[in-house]
């Protein structure tokens, strides 16, 4: 019922060079049975979306400004990010959370702008090493999706990662029960507030997956795909991760 999706996060990598990576990828996967998205950096949103354009590989930007247009330097909208070949907007990763301050609230506003500026949202939540010791996981990643999700999101509109802080860029993964428990609990959380449209929502892990862990994390309960930031930068290990899907 949901289609799986791999996404990539390149985070604040690539020039032009890069985009050797995509025609790569798009070439190893012509028909592939899941979703495909890759988040280049702003500079790269334009010149990737022209390089996979009539490819499977949609294009998403990182981060949108939570206004439509303004006195807003260095920040980009949603009507930009679509305007460049973007569908899908990754937003309150905890990089962003961490490096910019932002609340639960301001995720919530910029999923408000990116659903009508038509993208995709795919928004991000994740217990910090010293919540999950204090066994605060469930607490903090439900507050943080209730608190940064508006009403009336439906699976073709939003999808949730669920990205523990020590997980990303570390090499350390939660245990598949780990994954399964809080999955489980996002999925229960998304159904009692939007119903049966909480059960279109696709829920990716992210945090440290690579080619030998993809397949393990992609049969575990509730988990409907990936967001992967270091192993989406080359082709060879995103489409490896693919394939594991
Ligand atoms: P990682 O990053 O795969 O490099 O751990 C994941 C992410 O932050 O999205």
């Amino acid at each position: 019922m949901r289609r799986k999706l791999a996404a990539g996060n390149w985070k604040m990598n690539g020039t032009g060079a890069a985009l050797a990576e995509v025609t790569a990828l798009a070439a190893a996967h012509p028909a592939p049975a899941v979703d495909l998205l890759l988040c280049p950096p702003a500079t790269l949103v334009e010149r990737m979306a022209r390089a996979a354009d009539g490819t499977a590989i949609a294009v998403g930007g990182q981060d949108c400004h939570a206004a439509a247009a303004g006195a807003h330097t260095g920040d980009i909208s949603a009507a930009m990010l679509r305007d460049a070949g973007a569908s899908h907007v990754i937003l309150g990763h905890s990089e962003r959370r961490t490096d910019h301050a932002e609340t639960d609230a301001i995720v919530r506003a910029k999923t408000e702008a990116a659903l009508a500026g038509g993208l995709i949202a795919v928004v991000c939540v994740g217990e910090t090493e010293a919540q999950r010791d204090a066994g605060q996981t469930l607490g903090v990643v439900g507050s943080q999706l209730t608190g940064s999700l508006p009403e009336g999101v439906t699976g073709a509109t939003v999808v949730v990662a669920y990205e523990p802080v020590w997980a990303i860029g570390t090499g350390r993964v939660p245990t598949l029960a780990q994954i399964a428990e809080v999955h489980d609990f996002l999925r229960a959380e998304l159904v009692a507030r939007f119903g049966e449209a909480g059960q279109g929502v696709r829920l990716l892990y992210g945090g440290s997956v690579k080619p030998d862990n993809a397949a393990d994390i992609f049969a575990t309960s509730n988990v409907d795909g990936a967001l992967v930031g270091g192993a989406s930068l080359k082709a060879a290990d995103f489409s490896a991760i693919i394939t594991a899907l």
